[in-house]
């Protein structure tokens, strides 16, 4: 498989190029076709494996080939789910790497620092938002955050966030959500806790695991 096979808009190939990769890796050949496809997806995949790029290059293709369909100021049309600051913090990083000839803006909010400069930001547009699960819905009772705009969901190592005691937190997000949206689970492991989430979750998940 090569990254010309994949059907990614030019901007995204140029991105690509630039970051010196020169194909896919497993689970980008996999799981890219099916999120493309406009599908849910289920995929077990660890961290090292190219798993972000897996996600983030088709959901800047998606989102960049079509219009908003609910556009407004601080109204996410993605929404990235991390356990950790850092993480949260990498995934945004690759968002703006591989989205930078794209005009798609994007926003990483977790908790630990001031909310202040967060509240700001989501004043202006953002498409892609990148968060952990308190951060985000310190942000919804404050009201500075509206789901509702939202067309795709990621859940990014969602075992550790199990690990970590945000199944709460993360059904109270998922309640906020549009009922028609497009769903990717990413998970190192496929525990009964994850295998009930992802049941509730996902419409006919394709599946792909490296
Ligand atoms: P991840 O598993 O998403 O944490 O990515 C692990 C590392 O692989 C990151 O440093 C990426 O920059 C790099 N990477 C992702 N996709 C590719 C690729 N197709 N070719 C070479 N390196 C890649």
């Amino acid at each position: 498989v090569t990254f010309a096979s994949l059907n990614l808009a030019e901007p995204i190939m140029r991105a690509i190029a630039d970051a010196g990769y020169t194909q896919p890796t497993p689970v980008q050949a996999q799981a890219i076709p099916l999120v493309l496809a406009g599908g849910d997806l289920l995929a077990g995949a660890q961290t090292g494996t190219g798993k972000t790029a897996g996600f983030t290059l088709p959901v800047l293709h998606l989102l960049n080939s079509r219009p908003a369909a609910n556009p407004g100021a601080g109204r996410p049309r993605c929404l990235i789910l991390t356990p950790t600051r850092e993480l949260a913090a990498q995934v945004e990083e690759s968002v703006q790497t591989y989205g930078k000839y794209l005009s798609l803006k994007s926003l990483v909010m977790f908790g630990g620092v001031n909310i202040n400069p967060q509240i700001k930001s989501l004043r202006g547009q953002v498409d892609i938002l990148v968060a952990t699960p308190g951060r985000l819905l310190d942000h919804v009772g404050q009201k500075t955050l509206d789901l509702s705009a939202v067309e795709i969901l990621i859940l990014d190592e969602a075992d550790r966030m199990l690990d970590m005691g945000f199944i709460r937190d993360i059904k109270k997000i998922l309640a906020l959500l549009p009922k028609t949206r497009q769903n990717l689970l990413f998970s190192a492991t496929f525990s009964e806790e994850i295998k009930t989430l992802s049941d509730g979750l996902l419409n006919n998940p394709g599946f792909v695991e490296v």
